[in-house]
């Protein structure tokens, strides 16, 4: 195992994770190699952070695989100067990604205690123009909208119907959409208040509990 070097390890995990898997965009490629995940993940794991899997943060809830946040990312495909709205802080490494990808970023989540973390990670990180908030994110945060990009990440049954409210024209919002088990990863693009969905690959996300999302009672 190369633990030694972080950048180096990042770098093998671009190389064999990602770009072996297909993605291409460059400033994903350049985030993902730049942010130090090592930094989102509980100290006991940093040596397991540059892994082919997810991790747990902590709380019942999980830091999604490498691969994953960069296909997410990559089908987000945030621009220079995107207000970007993510749901589901977690570590807050996707928060950082999408800052490096030069966005503007506010995320929620509802566990406070996990939010507090995200915030702390991110400093640590040295990562700036994200804004960490607590709460119910299936309603979003109309005080800032429009958004360029809404992202969630975590599994909802349905996309809720203040996200697309709070989406601008022409803005995309990636989402894992389905069951409980398992979900799709979902794009939908809002075009003069017309919406198109394309749909890609399985995914395995934590449950989005709230109001639009699943009910807090059927937690497992
Ligand atoms: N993006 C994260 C991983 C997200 S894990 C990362 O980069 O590490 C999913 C997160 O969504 C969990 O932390 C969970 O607490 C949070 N969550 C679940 N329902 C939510 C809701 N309604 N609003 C905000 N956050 C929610």
């Amino acid at each position: 195992m190369m633990n030694s070097n972080r950048a180096e390890e990042r770098e093998y995990m671009v190389k064999t994770q990602i770009q072996a898997r297909g993605v291409r965009n460059e400033s994903v490629l350049h985030a993902m190699n730049k942010v130090p995940r090592h930094l989102f993940v509980p100290e006991e794991s940093a040596r397991e952070a540059y892994q082919d899997y997810p991790l747990s943060i902590g709380n019942g809830q999980t830091i999604s695989q490498p691969y994953i946040v960069a296909l997410m990312t990559e089908l987000l495909d945030p621009q220079s100067g995107d207000l970007i709205l993510e749901i589901g802080s977690g570590s807050g490494y996707q928060a950082a990604i999408l800052a490096a990808c030069k966005a503007r970023v506010i995320t929620i989540e509802r566990i406070r205690e996990v939010a507090a973390r995200a915030e702390q990670n991110l400093k640590q990180a040295g990562v700036t123009g994200v804004t960490v908030l607590t709460g119910d994110g299936t309603t979003g945060y109309p005080e800032n909208a429009p958004y360029d990009r809404v992202l969630i990440t975590a599994a909802t049954p349905r996309i809720p119907p203040p996200l697309v409210d709070q989406l601008a024209e022409g803005g995309y919002l990636v989402a894992p959409e389905g069951d409980r088990d398992i979900q799709q990863l979902v794009r939908l693009k809002k075009n003069r208040d017309e919406i198109s969905i394309e749909r890609f690959g399985t995914v395995r996300f934590v449950p989005l509990l709230g109001r639009y999302g699943w009910n807090k009672d059927e937690e497992n």
